[in-house]
């Protein structure tokens, strides 16, 4: 059986494995180790291809450890899609979209909580809460009721109502907080002890990022076990992010790539853009704070504060990256550019489309490039307006075609 232990992502300490408080005593994060030296001798990354096509099929490198106890909806080995018109107008080498809102839960959110949720049932946990801009609640929901977990989930009011109404129906208790994600988190800190719940929020366990992780392994394995140049990818939290760090920097370990790493750029929308802003100030960064966000849009980059902003920064630096915000107009030009392409893309996939496009404007974006977006939600979650009220109704099919004419 595949030992695991924890190590720290600032200072390398490694710690025996626990399951809550993953901060060092330096203030890292502390990230799932496995015996890759282990993996390497008994798994060969030639006999995947022969596996079931789920996230499951790295099982070796996911941190549950009895397969009873995996909670699975069908989630991972999501397509990725060549735009090769594209490429040829802006150019790129190459350019490629991974398709995460086919999940089960429209976003890739059921993968880091396909994980969490069987880390939870293998430790007998009742209860889970999660603070959400909403598809961490929808996902969170989904896998605890197919566990027959209780699942708490606190969302901002101003969330996408589709994406708030689905919590109820997979049975979570949902509740709705007059504020910020981080509001939401500050209620379940609080009552945690006293309700007997654990706090499934970013970076509190290690199972999101580790499900989070096999997007990287799973690109990689799509590209022939090659990795791209630049991943784009609508950042909030970070444990996406971090999870495709991650993957890569074990892909290397065991031996199944090499090359450079990806030069990983996040996305945010103007107005809540710490990483942005983070980047900038690099180096005379003071304690965090939380600035003024009502511009921007609820959704998954609506994040003011995240859990390790450092760690997210130092990754997009040691990778050669960048960190971009885009205007409300930028995404909603290009939700248009993804749907006429026949991608249904939330807000999130169409930043990092929008993100795309501006570092081709800038030349940072070369035409040598191999490109790769992250889709990480479809459209239809977000809808809000009536749409159906904008469009023409035939009362009358006579009158109708002869007005076509
Ligand atoms: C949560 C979320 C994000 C941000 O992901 P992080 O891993 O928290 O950085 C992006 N897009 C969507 C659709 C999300 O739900």
């Amino acid at each position: 059986m595949n030992q695991l232990g924890l190590f720290c992502s600032r200072c390398s300490a490694k710690l025996a494995f626990r399951y809550e408080q993953l901060k060092c005593s330096c203030g890292g994060t502390l990230l799932v180790d496995y015996d890759l030296e282990q993996i390497r001798r008994n798994v060969k990354k030639e006999a995947l291809q022969t596996r079931y096509p789920s996230m499951w099929r790295y099982k070796e490198l996911l941190p549950v450890r009895s397969p009873e106890a995996i909670i699975s909806l069908g989630e991972g080995w999501t397509p990725l899609l060549r735009l090769q018109a594209w490429e040829h107008k802006l150019p790129l080498r190459q350019l490629w979209i991974k398709r995460e809102e086919q999940n089960p839960t429209g976003s890739f959110k059921s993968r880091g909580f396909s994980v969490a949720v069987s880390l939870l049932r293998e430790a007998g946990a009742l209860k889970a809460a999660v603070p959400s801009n909403g598809n961490a609640a929808g996902a969170l929901a989904a896998y605890a009721g197919h566990a027959g977990i209780q699942a708490y989930v606190f969302i901002p009011l101003d969330c996408p109502p589709l994406i708030v109404q689905e919590c109820p129906l997979y049975g979570a208790h949902t509740f709705l907080v007059d504020g910020l994600i981080h509001d939401a988190a500050a209620i379940i800190e609080v009552g945690k002890q006293e309700q007997g719940w654990v706090n499934v929020g970013t970076l509190k366990e290690p199972g999101r990022v580790e499900g989070k992780k096999t997007m990287g392994f799973e690109l990689a394995e799509q590209l022939g076990w090659t990795l791209p140049d630049v991943i784009i990818f609508p950042t909030g939290g970070g444990s996406g992010v971090i999870g495709m760090w991650k993957a890569y920097q074990e892909l290397k370990t065991l031996g199944w790539i090499d090359g450079d790493m990806p030069r990983f750029v996040c996305v945010q929308e103007k107005g809540c853009q710490p990483l942005v802003d983070g980047l900038g100030a690099r180096g005379k960064l003071a304690a965090a704070q939380i600035p003024d966000v009502t511009e921007a849009s609820p959704t998954g980059m609506r994040v003011p504060n995240p859990p390790d902003l450092e760690l997210i920064l130092s990754i997009i630096e040691q990778s050669g990256g960048t960190a971009i915000a885009l205007s409300k107009e930028q995404i909603a030009e290009a939700a248009l550019a993804l749907g006429s392409q026949g991608i249904s893309s939330s807000p999130e996939g169409s930043a990092a489309w929008a993100g795309m496009l501006s570092l081709c404007d800038s030349g940072w974006l070369h035409p040598t490039d191999s490109v790769v977006l992250f889709n990480t939600s479809h459209a239809m979650k977000y809808a809000i307006l009536d749409a159906k009220s904008q469009m023409p109704v035939i009362k009358n099919y006579g009158d109708f075609l002869q007005r076509l004419k």
